[in-house]
């Protein structure tokens, strides 16, 4: 059960239904958002019925919620989310293009990469600066000073960053950085990281387990948004099957299925699910087509040389090609790409 306050909701009224709630032997889970706050109830559905809630100072309504994950939950919340990345827009009627280095390596490569991002259409940068390696023995990313990187890259471009955080022991230090706090594949049930994020004051990008239900990920977008964080764009990424010809198999049917259930935007991620350079733009086209809210790309200035996914960067004329799709493909589904932001020298 899901308790909704009014945006004019004193703290009183919220500590009044706190205490009513566990007074009844229940658990109340308090979830800040901009406009309005929210309150999970843990217990006895039946018992809290007999408090009648409703009637009390500050309520706006009381929902019963039948699926396992509630304040994400399009039951809790029918209109689908708009969610703000410094600025840029991810949500319905909209494509929008995050692209960039899989990890940041040089301050050159990096703004070399947000200028091929840019041109390909990109309204926000990725690259990472902590690498969940599978390889102890592989990169494992620039930390703090690839942060560093991102956010003069950022100063110079204009482009919000998203970036990965792999312990919750680093989630103050990349929020003071990023626009978006990315949470990985290979973290998905890191329940300990999921809350750490959900406490953090920056939006999240939570991808798909390539192990996980859509379930398993709806719930793991539960753990952020009962911290109090509803800011939250899902990325379906790939998932593990039998097949061996790419490096993991696009769940395209994610989008539409994730969308019903859910109020939060859903993205695609086409470099990380094929693996390869030339999956890139048909994923792309597809991802579009099915309806996703944006996708997430790999560019990369001499992908030869890249120290990490190199073979699904694209470069050169996928670039070019790339920003003929999302200029083009949107609009013929009656939505719109995503406007860059405007530096701010350039205002
Ligand atoms: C990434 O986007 O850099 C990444 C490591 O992706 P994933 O977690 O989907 O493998
Ligand atoms: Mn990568």
């Amino acid at each position: 059960m899901v308790v909704v306050m009014a945006p004019e909701a004193t703290q009183a009224d919220i500590d009044a239904v706190v205490e009513l709630v566990q007074a009844a032997g229940g658990e109340a889970f308090v979830s800040r958002g901009v406009s309005r706050t929210i309150i999970g109830l843990v217990g006895d559905v039946e018992q809290f019925g007999a408090l009648n809630l409703r009637s009390y100072s500050g309520v706006s309504d009381v929902v019963r919620i039948s699926v396992p994950y509630k304040l994400v939950s399009r039951e809790h919340h029918p209109n689908r989310s708009v969610i703000h990345v410094g600025g840029v827009p991810i949500g319905p009627g909209l494509v929008t293009v995050i692209a960039g280095p899989c990890t940041v390596e040089t301050p050159e490569q990096t703004l070399t990469s947000a200028r091929m991002a840019q041109a390909a259409g990109a309204s926000m940068l990725r690259g990472g600066a902590f690498k969940p390696r599978t390889s102890p023995y592989a990169f494992q990313g620039l930390g703090e000073a690839g942060l560093r990187i991102l956010a003069d890259v950022r100063a110079e471009t204009g482009l919000p960053v998203v970036t990965e955080v792999i312990d919750p022991a680093s989630v103050d230090l990349v929020s003071s950085y990023a626009d978006m706090l990315q949470v990985g594949t290979r973290s998905m049930q890191n329940f300990t990281l999921l809350q750490a994020v959900g406490s953090a004051s920056k939006p999240v990008l939570l991808k798909r387990g390539m192990n996980a239900t859509i379930e398993e990920w709806l719930m793991a977008a539960e753990y952020i948004a009962q911290r109090g964080n509803l800011d939250i764009v899902l990325c379906e990424r790939g998932i593990r099957t039998f097949e061996t010809a790419t490096r993991n198999t696009l769940d395209i049917s994610a989008v539409p299925v994730v969308q019903r259930l859910s109020h939060l935007p859903v993205i695609i991620d086409p470099s990380h699910s094929g693996g390869r350079r030339d999956l890139v733009l048909p994923l792309t086209r597809a991802a579009i087509a099915v309806g996703a809210d944006g996708i997430i790309v790999d560019v990369h200035p001499q992908p030869a040389a890249a120290m990490c996914d190199g073979d699904q960067a694209l470069t050169g004329d996928d670039i070019r090609e790339m920003a003929t799709v999302v200029r083009t493909l949107p609009r013929l589904l009656g939505r719109e790409l995503t406007p860059a932001p405007v530096p701010a020298g350039a205002r």
